[in-house]
């Protein structure tokens, strides 16, 4: 085994878990874990990297500080870092491989920190350009909706979530303007919806000019490419279903929903696989995800240690005092 423990997702619970597995044992050196994170996006983040996050109460944010921390302490540790996207991840003899499309890794244990959704290169970028907007209720949604409508420069708008995107798109029946394509991305639980694709958003960029969107979606009816002025995405449906962990091949328990479901210490029915963040379902929140990673973080490390040396280490959250 190359490692140790494979964190799927750099988002707040990835990289809490990884830094806290790799931290865990600096003081009394009983065992240095060997940790990798393999992330999607073009940097580490996950959807801390498209604005400022409330931490609890208005004044407490998580920023790009923060987040800065979080990598610097991951490199301080020697945690390694690739923005690869997972395509699998399976059990092998005595852990995991993660195959990415660069390659594969393997590992005694994996974390499973993949978000609600499966995130892109660049949007975060594209969403300060006002190209990706979101929404989490439909007062906003409607707001948007007219506001895009208003606006002429903008004739096409795509709107893409899980399954549930469906009750969104009824909800915006009636006559408007702007041409709207929708499509729903998988688990799927019940039949198929007029007027909602299903398959997955593989791409998103923006075009030659910078003027327009370019996404790729592979459906069921095959790969294809199209513009569109704007992406809105639904957070109210993927949030209500799993849409980050189809690479994930272990039948794991998990909710009725599809997110995962694992025990208090983020341990879940497959041993060596543990979970955290917006992965396992609501609530949604900075702070759920930086807890529960690090949980799983010492989780997996105790899950390593005692695989390798054959006793149980000390987990008390010492200061790594050699920084
Ligand atoms: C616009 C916006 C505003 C928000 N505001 C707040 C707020 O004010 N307060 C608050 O508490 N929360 C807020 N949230 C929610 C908060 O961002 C999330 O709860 C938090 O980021 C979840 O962290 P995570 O690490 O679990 O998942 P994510 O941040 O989603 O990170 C998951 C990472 O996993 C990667 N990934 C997915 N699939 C794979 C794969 N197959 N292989 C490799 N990598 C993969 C993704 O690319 C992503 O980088 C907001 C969210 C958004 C979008």
């Amino acid at each position: 085994m190359e490692y140790d423990i494979i964190v799927i997702g750099g988002g707040p619970a990835g990289l809490s878990a990884a830094v806290r597995a790799a931290w865990v044992a600096a003081p009394a050196a009983t065992y240095r874990a060997r940790v990798l994170v393999l992330d999607a996006g073009d940097a580490p983040g996950g959807l801390a990297r498209w604005q400022p996050l409330v931490i609890n109460t208005p004044g407490h944010v998580f920023t790009k500080r923060e987040l800065k921390a979080l990598v610097t302490a991951c490199e301080a540790f020697g945690v390694g870092i690739r923005q690869e996207r997972v395509l699998a991840l399976r059990r092998i003899d005595g852990g995991f491989e993660a195959t990415t499309e660069h390659g594969s890794y393997r590992a005694l244990a994996a974390v499973i920190a993949a978000g609600c959704r499966l995130g892109h290169p660049g949007e975060h970028r594209l969403f300060h350009h006002n190209r990706v907007l979101w929404f989490h209720d439909t007062p906003r949604l409607d707001y948007l909706m007219q506001e895009l409508d208003a606006n002429s420069t903008i004739d096409t708008v795509c709107l893409c979530g899980a399954e549930d995107v469906a009750a969104t798109q009824r909800h915006l029946d009636g006559p408007r303007r702007l041409a709207l394509r929708t499509f729903a991305e998988p688990p799927y639980a019940g039949p198929p919806v007029p007027g909602v694709a299903r398959g997955r958003l593989e791409r998103l960029a923006a075009n030659a000019a910078q003027s327009r969107l370019v996404l790729r979606f592979a459906g069921e009816d095959g790969v294809q490419e199209f513009e569109t002025d704007v992406l809105i995405v639904d957070f109210n449906a993927y949030q209500k279903r799993a849409a980050s962990l189809g690479f994930l091949e272990p039948a794991v328990r998990r909710l009725a929903n599809g997110f995962v479901d694992p025990d208090r210490d983020m341990h879940c029915d497959v041993p060596g696989l543990f979970a955290a963040g917006d992965a396992t379902g609501a609530p949604f929140g900075v702070v759920k995800a930086m807890s529960e990673g690090t949980l799983a973080g010492f989780a997996a490390y105790d899950y390593v240690c005692r695989a390798r040396t054959g006793a149980a280490p000390n987990l008390f959250p010492f200061y790594p005092y050699e920084i």
